[in-house]
């Protein structure tokens, strides 16, 4: 049976990032930028007051202070988006607001906080109570952004500020490896759908929607298939209906009971790569490769995840294998897990003869992080993973006491990015 890190590498092998495509740069947070951009202006455009206040000759206001005001003249305001047609000359002032252009002849700005503003009625002139240096206050033209410089590097994963850099220059739209898109199939005689009545023996389908939330929250695009039955036939009719798609995930059918056929169904009609991990919860995972097409109709082979039928088990198999094979479609490449070293607050045992991820709450006291579990452990009890923040790395057959440390993976940080 495979470890975690050789199933993990398996897949990875069989995953490339996706296609660039041209998207509205409100819509690419997360994804990666698939080329460089470079300005062709400067950002700021002009020279231009940090503050509001007088823009003035610095020579002008030597010696001045709060007992010995320098009397300028104003010979004109100034606002942001518009251009002074004076000149500041010596002995004259020009009010200015915050990002209006610096006047022809002013060499820095005067705060209002440092002139007599407000306090008298004489509005010709303007009293400076402070020395100012030339170039106070004053925004470089390109102090931000030059213009011929590449500012955003191929390979940057877009965040607030990379969309906003991107619009400083005026453009609308940026080049990014594409989301995959992502099916979701769950399998099982047992599964109802939602808002119908629920018979006896039945249970309703809860994979489908912790699966193609998961999808959602790294970014992807869920395709919902709904419920196969663990029946050939719809099983087929499933996986034809991923063929459009950049990934498979079932739920089920992946362990040793009768009607467990997915597995069966893989080998047969397309690649079975692997089956079962040493891991708990979600030894049975499978992974293969099955038939699709491209857009023009092409032949192209999508892989295909399918995820335990235990509703813990399919979360933690996505988080351990799907969420980095997302990743590297979506063109990162560093799938590690936020993940803290954090002191047990519990003895856990692990004689699974496999490694355990525990569902855990871990909680940072006094500069150090601390870790209990959910509960129960069980892999059907989706209560214990709604309760968890975090999920802890218990080694084969190792025994951490309690004050011992293990690594917790975080399950809600953000990845870190553009590091
Ligand atoms: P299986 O791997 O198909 O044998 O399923 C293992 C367990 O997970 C069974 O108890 C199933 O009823 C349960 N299960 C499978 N699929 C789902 C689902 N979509 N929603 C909730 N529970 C499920
Ligand atoms: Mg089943």
């Amino acid at each position: 049976m495979l470890t975690v890190e050789e199933a993990l590498e398996k897949i990875l092998d069989e995953v490339e990032p996706l296609e660039a495509e041209s998207v509205a740069i409100l819509d690419t947070l997360g994804q990666v930028l698939a080329e460089d951009i470079r300005s062709d202006i400067n950002v700021p455009p002009l020279d231009n007051s940090a503050m509001d206040g007088y823009a003035v000759i610095a020579a002008d206001t030597r010696n001045a202070g709060e007992k010995t005001p320098k009397y300028l003249k104003i010979i004109d305001t100034v606002m942001a988006g518009s251009i002074s047609r004076k000149k500041v000359v010596q002995g004259t002032a020009i009010r200015i607001m915050t990002g209006a252009p610096i006047p022809k002849g002013a060499d820095s700005v005067v705060q209002f906080e440092h002139t007599d503003e407000g306090k008298t009625k004489d509005n010709t002139r303007v009293g400076i109570l402070e020395e100012i240096q030339s170039g106070r206050n004053v925004r470089k033209a390109g102090e931000d952004i030059r213009r011929g410089t590449t500012i955003l590097k191929k390979g940057t994963i877009i965040r607030a500020s990379e969309i906003g850099l991107i619009a400083s220059l005026g453009c609308s739209k940026a080049r990014v490896i594409r989301r995959p898109v992502v099916a979701v199939l769950s399998t099982g005689n047992e599964l109802m759908k939602l808002e119908s009545p629920l018979p006896e023996g039945k249970i309703y389908d809860s994979n489908l929607y912790s699966i193609a939330a998961l999808v959602k929250r790294y970014g992807c695009i869920p395709k919902v298939l709904g419920i196969a039955r663990d029946d050939e036939k719809e099983l087929v009719a499933g996986l034809k209906e991923a063929q459009d798609t950049d990934m498979l995930l079932t739920t089920g059918g992946v362990s040793m009971g009768d009607y467990d056929m997915v597995k069966d169904v893989l080998a047969r009609d397309g690649k079975m790569v692997f089956w079962q991990v040493k891991v708990k919860p979600g030894k049975p995972l499978a992974f293969g490769k099955i038939k699709g097409r491209d857009k023009q109709g092409g032949e192209k082979s999508i892989p295909h995840l399918g995820l335990p039928g235990n509703t813990v088990s399919c979360m933690v198999s996505f988080e351990l294998f799907v969420r980095p094979a997302l990743l590297k479609m979506m063109g990162k490449t560093n799938y590690t897990k936020p993940a803290v070293t954090a002191i047990m607050e519990e003895t856990a045992k692990n004689d699974a003869g496999r490694r355990l991820y525990n569902r855990a709450i871990i909680e940072k006291r006094d500069g150090h992080y601390y870790a209990r579990m959910t509960g129960s452990q069980s892999s059907g009890v989706l209560s214990s993973m709604s309760l968890a923040n975090g999920l802890v790395l218990i080694p084969e057959g190792k025994t951490i006491n309690k004050g011992g440390t293990v690594q917790a993976l975080m399950l809600d940080w953000n990845e870190e990015v553009n590091i």
